[in-house]
């Protein structure tokens, strides 16, 4: 989960990383109080979750609040590199006097968290890696033992001595706001050197999909993505967005990974991947079923469960809950307990399932073409 610039700033704030002053609004006018409020020339930023913002016309200089409130309605509404800009962060607008960088990722092939330092900072960071190797500076980060001084000290050698102790102290917080929230990275670039000092002057934070329940999340998956994929987070459902139009539902990851490939063999594009997990009542069924029906790129939707632990019944009772009155073509293909009573259910409500997985591909694959 990708965090947007002014969600980061949010943690950076948490853990007392300095950022410049300033507000997320998401209309001209608004930006222009803000602006007003600061009292100084503002930055205003595009919040859309790609990087480069910059080279795409995303950040602009606003020297006035009425400038402000123009820049503005120019951003709100238009695309950054293919994504509707809905919000502004209006911040005050700082004299740079170097631009540095600073991250944290997870270096796979060690199995440690990898501290990332350039005093070259305000470009990406791979291309600094590419034309100029030796101002990137790599420490590892033992889990157990954490940035301990002399890994900072190693990390800094290439820093200018003058920001050194704050840049180590600036790691420190992030280190820790890196492991709190289970991030697989957290970047700062540029961490601008200012008359004020250091500031982060952009934050990327990105959440590892798979983090444990917290409720210091839950304000972060609000904001955050696919509205789509939220509803799912929050319904305890394992879902995946894909660029297709046929909604694919089942139980178990294997069995749903298995039902995309055959609807990608018979020729079709699946719209998700959302397994409903084992055990599942009619409960979890409905909620699944209506997810996938309200995301209106879906033509058609494929549901393939084997009933296991899963009582086929509870299944069908569910789905014929969650379609209730859609005009989108469902397919199920239900094996397993209490198969017959399910069957029985489904096709009391008009729906026939059909006997194996490969038949459901094809017949999902045709209904979707024709509602094209
Ligand atoms: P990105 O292009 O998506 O990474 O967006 P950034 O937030 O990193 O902004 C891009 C560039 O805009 C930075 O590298 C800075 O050079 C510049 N910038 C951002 N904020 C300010 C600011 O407050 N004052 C000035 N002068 N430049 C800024
Ligand atoms: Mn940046």
């Amino acid at each position: 989960m990708k965090l947007l610039e002014w969600q980061g700033r949010e943690l950076f704030q948490r853990y007392g990383i300095p950022v410049p002053r300033g507000e997320v609004v998401d209309d001209p006018a608004a930006a222009r109080r803000v602006a007003a409020g600061l009292g100084s020339a503002v930055v205003l930023k595009a919040q859309v979750p790609v990087g480069g913002r910059g080279k795409a016309g995303g950040i602009r200089i606003a020297p006035s609040p009425q400038e402000a409130e123009r820049v503005a309605a120019e951003l709100l509404g238009s695309e950054i590199k293919g994504i509707e800009v809905e919000r502004l962060l209006v911040a005050e607008a700082v004299e740079i006097r170097a631009e540095h960088y600073l991250g944290i990722t997870i270096d796979r092939a060690r199995r440690t968290p990898v501290m990332i330092y350039s005093p070259e900072g305000g470009v990406e960071i791979e291309e600094v890696a590419r034309i100029k190797p030796e101002a990137v500076a790599r420490e590892h980060i033992p889990p157990l033992e954490g940035p301990s001084p002399f890994r900072l000290r190693r990390l800094f050698r290439i820093a200018p001595p003058g920001p050194r102790k704050d840049l180590s102290r600036i790691a420190l917080k992030l280190y820790e706001l890196f492991r709190d929230y289970e991030a697989t990275l957290v970047e700062i670039n540029p961490l601008a050197e200012t008359p004020a000092g250091l500031l982060a002057l952009d934050a990327k934070v990105i959440i590892d999909e798979d983090h444990s329940p917290d409720p210091k999340f839950a304000e972060l998956g609000m904001v955050a993505g696919d509205p789509t994929e939220r509803v799912a987070r929050e319904a305890g459902f394992s879902y995946v967005r894909l660029e297709g139009d046929i909604g694919v539902i089942g139980n178990g990851a294997g069995l749903v990974m298995a039902t995309l490939d055959l609807v990608s063999q018979a020729g079709g594009k699946p719209a998700c991947f959302l397994d409903i997990g084992g055990g599942a009542r009619a409960e979890r069924v409905r909620a699944a079923v209506e997810l996938v029906l309200g995301d209106e790129r879906v033509r058609a939707v494929f549901v393939n469960v084997f009933g296991g632990i899963t009582r086929c019944d509870e299944v069908a009772r569910g789905l014929i809950e969650g379609a209730g009155g859609t005009r989108v073509p469902i397919v199920v293909r239900l094996t397993g307990t209490n198969e017959e009573e399910g069957r029985r259910i489904l096709s009391q409500a008009g729906v026939r399932p059909v006997e194996t997985m490969e038949e459901g591909a094809e017949l999902v694959v045709s209904l979707a073409e024709e509602g094209r």
